[in-house]
Formats: C-alpha cells, sequence, structure tokens
C-alpha cells in the first residue's frame, strides 16, 4: 500500500449521500477543529478577489464532454460570484486547482468496500508551502492560507442520481477550495439554506452557488 501512502494524507471533505462524515466543517465555513479553530482561506488574491487557476485535464470525458460539459459549467459558476472570485481556466502546469477522476482502486482505499458509491467528490488542500492541510500542525503552519487544491471525483459515474447531482458535486468541491463549509454540519448554529454547499445531495435542482453562498463569500472575502 506505500502506493498510496502520499493519498493517505487527504482532507476529507467530500458530498455525503449518506451519514457517517468527518467534520472538520463548521456552519458556513471551512475550519481545523482543534484546541483553537482556524479558519481557511484561499490565499491568492487579487484586487478582493480569490484567484483560482483551474485545470481539468485530468478528468475523464463523462466530466468534461459536450453536451453536458460539467466541468467548465462548475468552474463558470463559481467565476465572478458575489465579485470575490476569479476561477479562470489555465494549462495543467500552471493551474492552482487541479480536477481529478480518481481510479477505483484509490477510491475503495479511501472510503473502503461499504461508502466507495456514497462518496461522489472530495477536495484535496495545500498550504503556500505545498504541505497537506490535513491536522492542527498543519493548519497551524497553513497560517490558514489556501494555496493549492486537488479536486478528486467518483470513478463511479452511476454513483450519480441525475444530470444535477455531477453538476451540484463539482461546484461543490470548488466551493470547499475557497473555504465554504457545509452549512448544515457542525456548530454553531447548522442549518439547511438554499446552499452548493449542502453536505449532501437530495434532489436540489440547483447546480450553482446560491444567495447564501455569495453572502458567505462576501463575508469571508
Ligand atoms: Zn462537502
Amino acid at each position: 500500500m506505500a502506493k498510496f501512502s502520499k493519498k493517505v494524507l487527504l482532507f476529507f471533505l467530500g458530498l455525503f449521500l449518506l451519514g457517517s462524515v468527518t467534520t472538520e466543517t463548521l456552519a458556513h465555513e471551512m475550519y481545523y477543529m482543534g484546541s483553537s479553530p482556524i479558519s481557511l482561506k484561499w490565499n491568492n488574491i487579487v484586487s478582493g478577489r480569490a484567484q483560482l487557476k483551474i485545470n481539468g485535464d485530468n478528468l475523464s470525458s463523462f466530466y468534461t464532454s459536450s453536451p453536458n460539459s460539467y466541468y467548465s459549467i462548475a468552474r463558470d459558476s463559481w467565476n465572478g460570484a458575489a465579485g470575490k472570485v476569479s476561477c479562470m481556466q489555465e494549462s495543467f502546469s500552471s493551474a492552482t486547482v487541479r480536477f481529478y477522476t480518481a481510479d477505483a482502486t484509490l477510491w475503495e482505499f479511501l472510503f473502503g468496500l461499504i461508502f466507495q458509491y456514497d462518496f461522489l467528490g472530495l477536495a484535496e488542500i495545500f498550504s503556500p508551502s505545498n504541505a497537506a492541510i490535513i491536522d492542527e500542525y498543519s493548519a497551524i503552519n497553513s497560517q490558514g492560507k489556501i494555496a493549492y487544491a486537488n479536486i478528486l471525483l467518483t470513478p463511479y459515474t452511476s454513483s450519480f442520481t441525475n444530470v444535477t447531482s455531477v453538476r451540484y458535486t463539482m461546484c461543490h468541491e470548488i466551493g470547499h477550495v475557497l473555504g465554504l463549509g457545509h452549512p448544515d454540519i457542525g456548530n454553531p448554529n447548522p442549518s439547511t439554506p438554499q446552499s452548493i454547499m449542502l453536505s449532501s445531495f437530495t434532489n436540489q435542482t440547483y447546480y450553482s452557488p446560491q444567495q447564501h453562498d455569495l453572502d458567505d463569500l462576501t463575508a469571508k472575502y
């Protein structure tokens, strides 16, 4: 299993269809919980906008091909959100947010043979010194700044219940990269607003940032 030693160091922030959740998210914001919670935020901000340089070259065609083009829809849905985000396509080598389709072996290794079909995506986040933010120590050293991210999506595309659930998941994971948490999990005051950041997809009809999410961005940036 040495092959996966790096992949074990993941920051589990997926979209969950069932319960059983790791919750390093507080309502509305992504934190690392520890002796004192550490709020996490995208590091590269220019003129008040979080600069996400994004690339989807490592996605399988299910996520990128027309007519659905899920990847470009998710990317564009955050660009300009609340006037706080620039989410622009970049080449793979210069991108700071890279999308991948996970391979099945990795997905089973991460989630086991019970939940591998329930987890649809997750975000790995890294500090400005390119260290995975996975625990209190690395969160403190990051100074709360997210500089790079990988977004991994399930290889089991039949896990998606419909087209909207694919779009919702991809948009949701970008929200984590921006430092947004699950409003329905954690404290204080968990709630279930109309939001792209709800921890599970339950037949929502939308797949882009909602007013709740724009408000969170405005507060954060
Ligand atoms: Zn999530």
